[in-house]
């Protein structure tokens, strides 16, 4: 049986901030889902931070009109409780008045795959907040590449042939398909600027989808930065694919990534409980897992990924990480470089005044020739 699975994310409003949305928003969201009559086969809806999820499954196929629209209507319907409540950022990351038949460049998040059911179907949700794209490309590297990290990588034989990442460079929005282990340098030197060049898919050699990630970049859409755009990613996990510890335990060592506070520092990415809060400790970068398994569809889950007892010692790993990173304040790499930040404009007028202070040092060259006439008066 053909299914597809789509998560499409936004934040359309956080409580006092970006800390997380409302109950009555989360309410308005799901509403509109459950009143969707026989479109879906099942959804399950939550929030990462100040982010909504709806994760669903159907068989209309990926980038259908109908399934986006509802996707879009939910949170225009979120958005209207956020107006009504006064919370912050209402209707932040609906860049478009009015749907136009994809939610893809219009401010949401999408992440879908279409693909044939396992028997026993098994895949997890990754969303996170306060963060970008690139957040996802050393957890990828180490889960399909790395396999001191994956022991799957040489014990499985489908994942040992190697598999298909697709890279995409999304400020000139071209992907490069890449294939391991053929292109492995060529694959590190894309991943090592997370900014810049992000995973969108990756499939077996055969081109069954394991994995897809949202890619579309905030202020690229919109023309200019109205947020970072919190990535999402669905990931099909057991047999031929990563085993879900494999896909789990490559969070457990919390790298650095850009956004947080004012979208314009780096933190690490901290691995959090489903339906976590943004942290108010300028806004730590957090990851959620949402495991699934589905027959026919149905969904059983999400159980909490990142719930058990192991991970609250990487969360302090991450907490350290994060007051190390702060203790050196605005000086970089604390702070991304001045094309990544959120913050640009109030930067410009910043060096707009620093350049207007600005005198011409001494040319050089002037004065060498003036020592070379000194020196030799004719
Ligand atoms: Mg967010």
């Amino acid at each position: 049986m053909k299914i597809t699975v789509s998560v499409i994310k936004a934040d359309v409003g956080g409580i006092g901030g970006h800390t997380r949305p409302s109950d009555a928003l989360i309410e308005a969201v799901r509403k509109t889902v459950k009143n969707a009559g026989d479109l879906l086969i099942d959804h399950y809806i939550g929030y990462c931070g100040d982010d909504v999820h709806i994760v669903m499954s159907h068989t209309h196929g990926m980038d259908n009109d109908k399934i986006h629209k509802l996707a879009w209507d939910a949170f225009m319907a979120g958005t209207q409780v956020a107006k009504q409540e006064g919370l912050y950022g209402a209707g932040q990351d609906l860049l478009k008045d009015s749907f136009s038949g994809n939610v893809k460049g219009m401010g949401p998040g999408v992440a879908e795959m279409e693909f044939e059911e396992r028997e026993n179907e098994a895949f997890t949700v990754i969303a996170a907040d306060k963060t970008e794209p690139g957040a996802f490309n050393y957890p990828i590297y180490r889960m399909f590449v790395d396999s001191l990290s994956n022991t799957g990588l040489i014990v499985n034989q489908s994942l040992a042939s190697g598999v298909i990442i697709n890279v995409m460079d999304v400020e000139a929005g071209k992907i490069a398909k890449l294939s391991l282990w053929e292109d492995k340098p060529t694959i590190e030197a894309a991943l090592m600027y997370p900014g810049r060049y992000v995973v969108s898919t990756v499939t077996t050699k055969q081109g069954e989808p394991i994995l897809a990630a949202s890619t579309d970049r905030l202020h690229n859409i919109a023309g200019r930065y109205v947020g970072k755009d919190d990535p999402i990613c669905l990931i099909r996990t057991q047999k031929n694919f990563p085993a879900t510890e494999e896909v789990g335990s490559v969070f457990n060592n919390p790298h650095y990534v850009a956004g947080n506070t004012r979208g314009s520092h780096n933190m690490p990415l901290m691995p959090v409980k489903l339906n976590s809060a943004a942290s108010i400790n300028f806004c730590i970068p957090i990851v959620e897992a949402l495991v699934f398994s589905m027959h026919h569809g149905k969904f059983t889950g999400p159980f909490d990924g990142f719930s058990t007892p192991d991970w609250d010692y990487i969360r302090e790993i991450a907490t350290k990480k994060a007051l190390a990173m702060r203790s050196q304040g605005f000086i970089h790499p604390a702070t991304l470089v001045p094309s990544e930040l959120e913050y640009a404009e109030g930067y410009r007028v910043r060096m707009e005044v620093l350049e207007t202070k600005m005198k011409p040092v001494e040319d050089y060259a002037a004065k060498s020739q003036k020592k070379e006439n000194y020196e030799d008066p004719d």
